[in-house]
């Protein structure tokens, strides 16, 4: 009897095609349940896949540089012991009955407990996590007339977006790009003396911001009379949740507990920074939190992992001051947007950067007194260990599903803690929502925001569907890169035949008013509908501007939409219908073009 198992890849939040950046098996490893097989990279974030039996590899279907896909076959193991199944991969149907919408879920449902215990407080629908999915999903929810409660383990609320993400980096980020921008006015005779940096009033300024956004919240949820309980909440059963009471400016916790019992739940219990196990704590390593709390600006910072939040805070450091060094498994920084895009954002910040390493990774670090050491392996090693002064680790994060006490309400978690759900953003227990960071990739405040809606309306009796065709994506650096929809790259890759039109900013009046005309701007069509399916931009504000390409491609727009569209000169903005007139032929800020 063959007691051979084919290892696959489980739910990566719908994502495919994903880059396999690390394999960790070979033919003839042993591996134990868990081990990790290889790391995904996706756009924001960084995931091993840990194997789901144990066993002998007997071959592997992947390598690194490669890209894979839910339920592809990662490797095929022996496995170990009388247990070992004889068909492949045994697939566990969910013993919650899931709702018609939803889609079978490939994860083993566990069986639900039950709560025997009286409940402190009731409510229509209970939001578990206050971040920008909990708290949106929380102030719909009560504005369609229900009665909600929120609980949130931290003392503001806002999540990781507010107060250790999106915002506190975009505080930074705008300090920094006026630093540089003022630098750039001595080419046109303005000169400032250099700045005098007083670190602790930047990080004061960002402090402010934050105050400002997460006090609003508090008020709003008051203006709806969503009740907040502070503290972290665990599942007791499908209908109970308890809450361990928090105090203080952590996750402290003061021995009280609280049970809430609801009709409804919405999980927007969201992520956490992923931890590479070989890193020392040392405070002069950090993660993403860590960076924003701009403790100092060091002489000399590697930042491991080339994503955007990693490039978003080398930004901020290397116009404080500090020298770069980067390293990244994949060949290529800032994966997702088209590399036309990117090479744009290399081109203008290659000066803050010692030392790019592409295609290299991070085998050991040590905390010594006069430094961390990293040692690298790969395409742009350096032979010797290198001296930082910080390191910033920004690897990628990872969903929560497996800290919530899921299992106790019958929700099923995939291995790496996301939950699934349908395009209601049903669970597989039909009365229980999730959203968020938790639900798959992208990792983006906005997707959250537009899933808390989903599953309010739903509880609400309404029948909503998460049903948006793109969600876009932006790097906050400097140029920004942003993007939506179909890249050139993924057409090829998928098969679909595109045409492109692009508007060099060059040729913008704006941008070269500016002094900034190095970016450009690109929309991609469907070659047969004629239809824009995609769109990006490389330039100053590119994030601003990015929301009327989503649109129209919500709108299902062509070329002439977007070009016979009247856009304010002179703006950016304009070079979004420079590029439809491109498409359509009409463009005539640019040379003649030749005839289609
Ligand atoms: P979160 O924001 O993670 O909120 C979850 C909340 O649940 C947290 O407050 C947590 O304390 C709480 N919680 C978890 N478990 C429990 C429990 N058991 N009991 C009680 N409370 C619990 N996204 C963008 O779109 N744009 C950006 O520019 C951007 N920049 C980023 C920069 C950085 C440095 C980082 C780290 C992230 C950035 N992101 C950005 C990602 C964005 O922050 C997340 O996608 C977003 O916050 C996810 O929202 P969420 O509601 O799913 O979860």
């Amino acid at each position: 009897m063959s007691n051979l198992i084919e290892l696959k890849v489980p739910d990566i939040g719908g994502h495919s095609n994903v880059d396999v950046i690390e394999v960790f098996v070979k033919v003839g490893d042993t591996v134990a349940k868990d081990d990790s097989l290889i790391t995904l990279e996706t756009d924001k974030a960084t995931m091993e896949v840990p194997a789901e039996h144990a066993g002998v590899v007997k071959e592997v279907r992947t390598a690194v540089g490669g890209k894979i896909s839910e339920g592809d076959v990662i490797v095929v193991i022996e496995a170990a012991g009388a247990a070992a199944a004889a068909n492949p991969a045994p697939a566990v149907a969910p013993a919650a009955a899931p709702v018609a919408e939803a889609k079978a879920a490939p994860v083993a449902a566990p069986a639900a407990a039950t709560h025997s215990g009286t409940a402190d407080i009731e409510c229509d629908v209970l939001v578990l996590g206050a971040g920008p999915g909990g708290y949106s999903a929380a102030f719909r929810a009560a504005d369609l007339g229900l009665k909600v409660v929120l609980v949130e383990r931290y003392a503001t609320l806002g999540g990781v977006c507010l107060n250790v993400g999106c915002i506190p980096s975009k505080a930074l980020l705008h300090n920094a790009a006026v630093i540089d921008e003022v630098k750039h006015l001595a080419a046109n005779g303005i000169k400032f003396a250099a700045p005098e940096i007083d670190i602790d009033m930047l990080r004061g300024y960002k402090e402010k911001v934050i105050g400002k956004l997460t006090g609003g919240l508090a008020g709003m949820a008051k203006a709806r009379k969503v009740q907040v309980v502070r503290g972290v909440g665990s599942f007791l059963d499908p209908y109970h949740l308890q809450v361990e009471t928090t105090e203080g400016t952590g996750q402290d916790k003061t021995g009280a507990k609280q049970t809430i019992k609801f009709k409804n739940a919405i999980i927007a219990a969201g992520s956490r920074v992923v931890n590479l196990p070989f890193i020392p704590q040392d405070p002069r390593i950090v993660d993403s939190t860590g960076a924003l709390e701009l403790k100092a600006v060091p002489n000399k910072m590697l930042v491991i992992g080339g994503g955007i939040i990693g490039l978003e805070m080398g930004t901020v450091y290397s116009t404080l001051g500090a020298r770069l060094d980067v390293v990244e498994m994949m060949d290529g920084l800032m994966q997702g947007p088209d590399r036309d895009l990117v090479k744009v954002w290399e081109k203008y910040n290659a000066h803050r950067f010692d030392n790019i390493m592409t295609g290299t990774k991070t085998v050991a670090v040590e905390a010594k007194e006069d430094g961390i050491y990293v040692t690298f392996e790969g395409a742009k090693a350096p032979a010797e260990p290198q001296r930082y002064d910080l390191v910033l680790v920004a690897a990628g994060r990872a969903p929560n599903g497996k800290l919530i006490g899921a299992e106790n309400a019958g929700i099923a978690v995939t291995d790496r803690g996301f939950i699934e759900v349908d395009k209601q953003q049903r669970t597989n227990v039909p009365h229980i929502y999730a959203i968020g960071d938790i639900v798959g990739q992208p990792m983006l405040a906005h997707k959250a925001v537009h899933e808390a809606h989903v599953a309010a309306e739903n509880c609400a009796g309404q029948k909503a569907y998460f049903d948006a065709r793109v969600i876009p994506g932006v790097a906050y650096t400097d140029p920004e890169v942003a993007w939506v929809g179909v890249t050139e790259e993924s057409a090829k890759r998928d098969g679909i035949k595109i045409e492109k039109a692009v508007f060099p900013w060059a040729a913008s009046g704006r941008a070269i008013a500016n002094g900034r005309d190095e970016g450009f701007t690109k929309l991609i069509f469907d070659a047969e509908t004629h239809q824009v399916i995609g769109g990006a931009i490389v330039g100053t504000h590119a994030g601003d501007m990015l929301g009327e390409i989503c649109l129209a491609i919500e709108m299902g727009c062509d070329a002439t939409d977007i070009g016979k569209t009247i856009h304010a000169h002179p703006t950016l903005g304009e070079s979004i219908g420079m590029a439809a007139e491109v498409a359509h032929g009409s463009c005539t800020d640019l040379p003649p073009q030749r005839k289609k």
